[in-house]
């Protein structure tokens, strides 16, 4: 149906980390705010204030609580945030009937054009991460565009050329970049920390990438233990202190 490129230029897209993503939706908002003003505009917002709101939204979290293989090991909540992964294979692209889903060559990015769009949803059943979103107001499917309005805009601030989800993050678990570039700080941040894809048995080749969430050190475990009753230096003083209090 439609064709990808053959290889591209840059692959731009997301390193998310696992481990230190609060999931606070900071970037939800941030995203939903930017695209209703700009590129996808408007996402539209059903019954907002009602029983049952809905809404489109380019980037999603979800929040799990991941039970430890170890027996003895409590659970632990991990936040995952989801948007389009920007696929090298990307099944939404060959699947779509006029050409309205597309790969750019230049940067790896993938796009909707809206004006081709007919809304027949092919590409969301193919996308294996329900990264699609459907605009039930407009009749038309949006995505992430890696704020494709604001990585090359020339008129804001340099700082603020990156995707919105990541220049709002507070917990700098949102990280922008040239994957296919091996010396990008993102390319050495995916080395550093064992970056992975994304359920990669689907074969489409995911260019954004996260990172695992880290093991826990309690810092505070070894000073809450009992202290011993031979117990010497700073510990021992303190312990033998307090007892006389
Ligand atoms: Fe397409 Fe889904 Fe991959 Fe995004 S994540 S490129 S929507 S298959
Ligand atoms: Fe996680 Fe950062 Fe998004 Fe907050 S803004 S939910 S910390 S990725």
């Amino acid at each position: 149906m439609t064709s990808l490129p053959a290889s591209t230029d840059r692959s731009l897209g997301l390193v998310i980390d696992l481990d230190t993503c609060v999931g606070c939706h900071a970037c939800v908002i941030s995203c939903k705010e930017w695209n209703t003003s700009q590129y996808g505009a408007p996402l539209s917002d059903i019954d907002a204030y009602g029983a049952e709101p809905e809404g489109t939204f380019l980037n999603r979290i979800h929040t799990f609580e991941a039970v430890p293989d170890a027996a003895d090991a409590p659970p632990r909540v991990v936040h995952f945030p989801k948007s389009c992964l920007h696929c090298d294979d990307a099944p939404c692209v060959t699947v779509c009937p006029t050409g309205a889903s597309y790969k750019r060559q230049e940067d790896g990015i993938v796009l909707v054009n809206e004006d081709d769009c007919i809304g027949c949803g092919l590409c969301a059943w193919a996308c294996p991460y329900g990264a699609r979103e459907m605009d039930q107001t407009a009749g038309i499917m949006k995505k992430c565009t890696l704020c494709v309005d604001r990585i090359y805009n020339e008129n804001i601030p340099e700082q603020d050329r990156v995707p919105s989800c990541v220049r709002t993050c507070p917990a700098g678990a949102r990280h922008f970049g040239d994957l296919a570039d091996p010396a990008s700080d993102v390319s050495i941040l995916i080395a550093d920390r064992g970056g992975f894809d994304l359920m990669p048995e689907q074969g489409t080749a995911p260019v954004n990438k996260y990172l695992p969430p880290r093991e826990k050190v309690d810092l505070l475990a070894p000073l809450l233990d009992p202290v011993p009753e031979t117990q010497g230096g700073f510990l021992g003083w303190l312990d033998r202190a307090l007892t006389r209090l």
